[in-house]
C-alpha cells in the first residue's frame, strides 16, 4: 500500500503530461501552402472566370477568406518563392535574380516550424517546384523539408521525355535520389501531396505542406484526359493553358478529399496563391489573362505582382470573408507561424488571421514594396490606394520595342487597371512614395552586407557594337 501514492501521483502526472500534449497538438493545425506558377489573375472562377472552371481552388475562397489586394514579393518566381520561405523581403538575401539559391543565412518557414517541439514540432513536406538552389546545402531536403518530392530548377516538363537534356528535363527527385516518372507532372504532384497527406493519417505531429506546382508554366503541354474538357475554346494556347489549370485544380481537389478522408479537414489552415502575375506579353506567355489588371509577369505593373489569396481554416475563419487591404506572399509564411507558435522574430510578414478575423482594425502593411533590378529594372510601392511605378512594359526582353521604365503615380482606388499617370498632377505624392522606396531600397542592400552577402544590381547594359548587327 505504501506505493500507492506515488504510483498514483506517476499515473496522474503521465495522464496530464499525455493530455498536455495532446492538447497542444490540438491547438496547432495542420499547414498548407499551395503556390501556382504564372497563373493569370483572372483565371479562377472568383475572380470572374467564366471558360475554366476551378470548383476546388474555389472551394477555398468559399470555405475561408479572399484577399482582394493580395500581393506576390516578386513579378516573377524566385524572389516570391524566397520570400515566402525566408518570410523576408528577399532583397535583404542579396536574392533579385532567378535561381537563388536562398543563402544558409535564411531561417525558412519550415525550418522555424520544426522547431517548435518534439510533440508539437511540425512534419514538414514540400512538393513540386523549389528554383531556390539546386546544388548540396541547398535543396528542400537541406533547407527544412523532411520529405521532398519534385524538382529543384525552374520549370519542366510535364510530360517527361526519357534522355531530355537541359533544366526543363533534370531528373524528379524523391528527397534526394532521382525517379523514374512517367505521370504527367501535375498529376504527379497532386498525388503525391495527398500521398504526404495519408503518411500522417495516424501522427501526432502537425504536418507543414508547401506543394508548389510548376502549373501552368510553360511549356504549354497538356494531356487529353483534360484538353477535352475545353473544346469551346479555340485559341490553341489557351486551350492548352485551360487543360494545364484544370489539371492543377483537380490535383488541389485530390488534396482536400485526402484531408476529407484523413478527418483532418477541419484542423487544416489552407492557402491558395500564385508567384507572379500572369506572363501575357513577356517571359513564358501562356494564355494567361489578368483583366482588369494592367500588365504582365516581370512588370511592377498590377498585373505582373497582384495574385490570388484564398485562406481557409474551418471555426477560425468565416466562410466567405473578403479582405481587402493590401497583403503580400510572406504575410502568409507569418500567418503560418503565429498558428504554429512558431519563432517569428526577425520576419517582414504580418500575421493577416487576426485582420481576417476582424480582431484588428486597420492595415497589416503602412507601405509595401518591390524591386527587381536585375531582371528589367523595376521597382515601386503601395501605400493605401496610391502606387509608385517604376517599370518597363510589353515586350519579351529589353529591347527596342519595349517601353522604357518611367516614374508612374496611380491611385487604385479610382484606377485599377493603372491607365491615368498621375506623376505630373501629383509631383508632391510621387516624391514622397519614391523617398520612401529609396529608403527601403537602401535599408535592405544595407542589411543584405551585414549578412555578408552582396546586394545585386542591374547587369551592365550590353555593347551595342557588338549586339547590333
Ligand atoms: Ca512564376
Amino acid at each position: 500500500m505504501k506505493h500507492a501514492l506515488p504510483l498514483l501521483t506517476t499515473l496522474l502526472l503521465t495522464s496530464l503530461a499525455v493530455l498536455s500534449a495532446a492538447d497542444a497538438t490540438k491547438q496547432k493545425p495542420n499547414i498548407i501552402v499551395i503556390l501556382a506558377d504564372d497563373m493569370g489573375y483572372a483565371d479562377i472562377g472568383v475572380h470572374g472566370c467564366k471558360d475554366i472552371p476551378t470548383p476546388n481552388i474555389d472551394r477555398l475562397a468559399k470555405g475561408g477568406a479572399r484577399f482582394t489586394d493580395a500581393y506576390a514579393n516578386g513579378s516573377f518566381c524566385t524572389p516570391t518563392r524566397a520570400a515566402l520561405m525566408s518570410c523576408r523581403y528577399q532583397h535583404r538575401y542579396g536574392i533579385e535574380d532567378l535561381g537563388g539559391p536562398l543563402p544558409a543565412q535564411a531561417h525558412t518557414l519550415p525550418q522555424r516550424l520544426k522547431a517548435t517541439g518534439y510533440v508539437t514540432g511540425y512534419v514538414t513536406g514540400m512538393v513540386g517546384k523549389w528554383h531556390l538552389g539546386s546544388t548540396e546545402g541547398f535543396t528542400p531536403v537541406d533547407r527544412g523539408f523532411d520529405e521532398f518530392f519534385g524538382f529543384v530548377g525552374g520549370g519542366h516538363q510535364y510530360i517527361i521525355q526519357p534522355g531530355g537534356k537541359g533544366e526543363y528535363n533534370a531528373p524528379i527527385l524523391r528527397n534526394r535520389e532521382p525517379v523514374n516518372e512517367q505521370r504527367y507532372l501535375t498529376d504527379a504532384f497532386g498525388e503525391e501531396a495527398a500521398a504526404f497527406v495519408e503518411r500522417q493519417r495516424e501522427s501526432k505531429n502537425p504536418f507543414f505542406l508547401y506543394l508548389a506546382f510548376n502549373a501552368v508554366h510553360t511549356p504549354l503541354q497538356a494531356i487529353e484526359k483534360y484538353r477535352a474538357r475545353f473544346p469551346g475554346i479555340t485559341d490553341p494556347k489557351r486551350q492548352t493553358y485551360a487543360a494545364m489549370l484544370s489539371a492543377m485544380d483537380d490535383a488541389i481537389g485530390l488534396v482536400l478529399t485526402k484531408l476529407e478522408e484523413t478527418g483532418k479537414l477541419n484542423q487544416t489552415l489552407i492557402v491558395f496563391t500564385n508567384d507572379n502575375g500572369g506572363p501575357t506579353t513577356r517571359n513564358a506567355v501562356n494564355g494567361s489573362h489578368n483583366t482588369p489588371l494592367r500588365g504582365s509577369k516581370c512588370e511592377t505593373f498590377e498585373g505582373g505582382i497582384r495574385v490570388p489569396m484564398l485562406m481557409q481554416w474551418p471555426g477560425v475563419i468565416e466562410p466567405g470573408t473578403t479582405y481587402s487591404k493590401p497583403s503580400i506572399s510572406f504575410d502568409i509564411s507569418a500567418a503560418a507561424l503565429a498558428a504554429a507558435g512558431a519563432d517569428a522574430t526577425a520576419i517582414d510578414g504580418v500575421d493577416l488571421l487576426p485582420f481576417v478575423k476582424g480582431e484588428k482594425s486597420g492595415a497589416p502593411h503602412d507601405i509595401l514594396f518591390w524591386r527587381s533590378r536585375t531582371m528589367s529594372n523595376n521597382y515601386g510601392a503601395r501605400q493605401g490606394d496610391w502606387k509608385y511605378v517604376h517599370s518597363t512594359e510589353g515586350d519579351a526582353a529589353p529591347g527596342p520595342k519595349q517601353k522604357p521604365a518611367q516614374d508612374m503615380l496611380f491611385n487604385l482606388a479610382t484606377d485599377i487597371s493603372e491607365q491615368r499617370d498621375l506623376a505630373a498632377e501629383q509631383p508632391a505624392k510621387l516624391a514622397e512614395l519614391k523617398k520612401l522606396y529609396e529608403a527601403w531600397s537602401d535599408e535592405v542592400d544595407s542589411d543584405c552586407r551585414k549578412l555578408g552577402l552582396e546586394p545585386k544590381f542591374p547587369k551592365p547594359a550590353p555593347d551595342k557594337k557588338r549586339t547590333s548587327k
